[in-house]
């Protein structure tokens, strides 16, 4: 191997010599990965082939100044977005180009990501708020002597109210959690008196949708877990809300705790809560997507209860916050399971 050979050899990214006649002098394994193999020795604009690059990579070999272009295929499974340099190098054989391609496809789908996000929350709150405008339009104009109309608007009005701030304090609980992310909780959580604790304080709301809630399983000699324990509330109190409002009347919501025992999932000792309900159950192919910020089954249905589309997506940064997982179970007609399962330590 040459010592150009070996240089390009090393460059941690798909990397490109081309010489001053304009045949390809190196490339390295991950160039060939990207290009196709056996492009030595070929006229570069039989390997590269998209334009904006050749003129760039012309360009250089003319003027030596350094180009920076983009380069854009599919690896089989996505779109790919390459950041391409193209710099002079000078060779026994005269001035050449090295041209070499930054992987950005990540950066790309980020930036996407941020900017449906930030779509999505104005839409969120957009519905509200054009509500709210209506009805202030109204009560200072044709309704403005009309008591009755008036209770009836400011009863709306208050509803549309507090979606707004139940979805202002879920994006700021949703942040918070995805901030603390990466740190791990320091907390010991006694997890059957959390799961106690919530069943009592949501037992009126399940009065009140005629749900009746029940708790199972080993609560004697349960194990502290390493948690946070404000963060596992959020969990139980997100899943059993859902499952009283998604289950309609009649309908029985359990929630079992499993001690700890060795959990393939989690690959160590874990523990276990789910909360099961004879709800309507979901249709398998919603099912990957529920934790997905602001995806619901029907939106309608969901608005309609207060849903904000974002319950699931912060149990699911809690979870994994925890080194835990997430596990839904669901079929039409046969009700749902959500069970999450938490490493009894986490390493
Ligand atoms: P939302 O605020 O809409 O409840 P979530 O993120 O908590 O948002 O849930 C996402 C969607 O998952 C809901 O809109 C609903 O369609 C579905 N879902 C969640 N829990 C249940 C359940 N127990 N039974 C049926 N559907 C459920």
């Amino acid at each position: 191997m040459s010592l150009i050979d070996s240089f390009v050899a090393a460059i941690p990214m798909p990397a490109v010599l081309i010489r001053a006649d304009e045949r390809i002098a190196a490339a390295n394994t991950d160039a060939e990965r990207l290009l196709g193999r056996g492009i030595v020795q070929r006229h570069f604009i039989t390997a590269l082939r998209q334009p904006t690059l050749l003129d760039s990579i012309e360009a250089t070999l003319r003027d030596g100044k350094p180009r920076l272009t983009s380069f854009l295929t599919n690896d089989g499974r996505q779109d790919t977005t390459f950041r391409v340099s193209c710099r002079r190098v000078e060779l026994d054989s005269g001035p050449g180009v090295l041209v070499t391609f930054e992987d950005i496809t990540h950066l790309e789908q980020a930036g996407q990501m941020r900017r449906d996000f930030v779509a999505n929350v104005s839409h969120e709150l957009r519905t509200p708020l054009t509500a709210l405008m209506g009805f202030i339009e109204t009560l200072r104009g044709p309704a403005r002597d009309d008591a009755a109309a008036r209770d009836r608007f400011l009863g709306i009005m208050q509803n549309e109210a507090g979606r707004m701030n139940r979805l202002v304090g879920d994006l700021l609980s949703l942040s918070r959690v995805e901030a603390d992310e990466r740190l791990r909780p320091t907390g010991r959580v006694d997890l059957p008196a959390l799961a106690a604790e919530e069943i009592g304080r949501l037992t009126p709301l399940a009065q009140d949708a005629g749900v009746t809630l029940l708790i199972e399983g080993a609560t004697e000699g349960f194990p502290a877990i390493p948690g946070d324990s404000d963060q596992l509330r959020q969990v139980i109190t997100n899943l059993l809300e859902n499952a009283i409002k998604y289950s309609g009347q009649g309908a029985r919501v359990t929630v079992t705790l499993g001690g700890p025992e060795y959990r393939p999932r989690l690959r160590q000792n874990g523990v276990s809560l789910s909360v099961r309900d004879t709800g309507p159950g979901i249709a398998q192919h919603h099912i990957p997507r529920l934790t997905e910020r602001f995806y619901r089954v029907d939106s309608h249905r969901s608005r309609e209860m207060g849903g904000t589309g974002l319950g699931l997506a912060i149990v699911k940064h809690i979870v994994n916050r925890h080194r835990g997982r997430l596990r839904i179970e669901s079929a039409p007609g046969r009700g749902t399971t959500f069970t999450v399962l938490l490493p009894a330590e986490i390493a």
